[in-house]
């Protein structure tokens, strides 16, 4: 059985009062992991945080260092006690122009320098009624297997974040996600990885009153939550729930 993982990412939110008073509201949950992924201003402040809560980013340089003005390198995350950071969130893809290959340098960057890549992964509202779900998928994971190999394979922690459900109000069934997570864990044995150890996240719109149906299921090892993990009472239970 994994230990589940519930990941927060804040996004671009927080101020340092309010993330004070979030941190305040918080408390260790036992059996379960959990991280914060903050803006990397915040990352300072949030050397001081509850026991038990790891601390992660929302993106990573490419590159190890040098004149990549902007950039945030794996190292410097690293420096502030990142284990883990997120790698292709769909807000990425789709504002920032990630593509499948910079995603796969990304979470190569990361593990070199030691931290848990979070690969994203997920189709579009599009995709999925053109019956393109695991096509999708398995292609945003192809292309981190091909660069990655094996052994960095095994290293991640994926998270199955269908891009309609994100943001929107409207989750993917337990039914939906388990689905999508059963393929992706299909796929992951049929490159020869232990797939039976790699978590898999799901991330689309975690509520406290949806958590414990997802969390049930048995391919997926906790969440990516968004939203709620701004309202402490919100991301206490979902973690709660895992
Ligand atoms: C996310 O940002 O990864 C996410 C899943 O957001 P939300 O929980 O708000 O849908």
């Amino acid at each position: 059985m994994i230990k589940k993982l519930v990941a927060g990412n804040w996004k671009m939110n927080g101020s340092l009062a309010a993330n004070e008073a979030l941190l305040a509201a918080l408390q260790p949950v036992p059996g379960v992991d959990v991280a914060l992924c903050v803006p990397y201003p915040y990352l300072a402040q949030l050397q001081r945080r509850p026991s038990g809560f790891e601390l992660g980013a929302q993106d990573v340089s490419e590159f190890a260092a040098g004149a990549y003005t902007g950039e945030v390198s794996a190292a410097m995350l690293t420096d502030f006690g990142c284990r883990y950071v997120i790698v292709g969130h769909s807000e990425r893809r789709a504002l920032f122009g990630e593509d499948d290959l910079t995603v796969a340098r990304k979470a190569s960057s990361a593990l070199s320098a030691g931290l848990v890549p979070i690969v994203c992964v997920g189709e579009t509202l599009d995709e999925r009624e053109a019956g393109e779900v695991t096509a999708v998928i398995t292609r945003q994971l192809a292309a981190v297997a091909d660069l990655l190999g094996q052994e960095g394979l095994s290293r991640l922690v994926l998270a199955y974040e269908p891009v309609w459900a994100i943001g929107s109000g409207r989750s993917a069934t337990a039914e939906q996600a388990e689905e999508a997570h059963a393929a992706m864990r299909g796929w992951l044995a049929g490159q020869g990885v232990d797939a039976g150890v790699i978590r898999i996240l799901y991330g689309g719109s975690v509520k406290p009153d949806n958590a414990a149906e997802l969390f049930a299921m048995p391919n997926v090892d906790g969440g990516l939550i968004g939203g709620a993990s701004l309202v402490a009472d919100d991301f206490m239970a979902i973690c709660r729930a895992a």
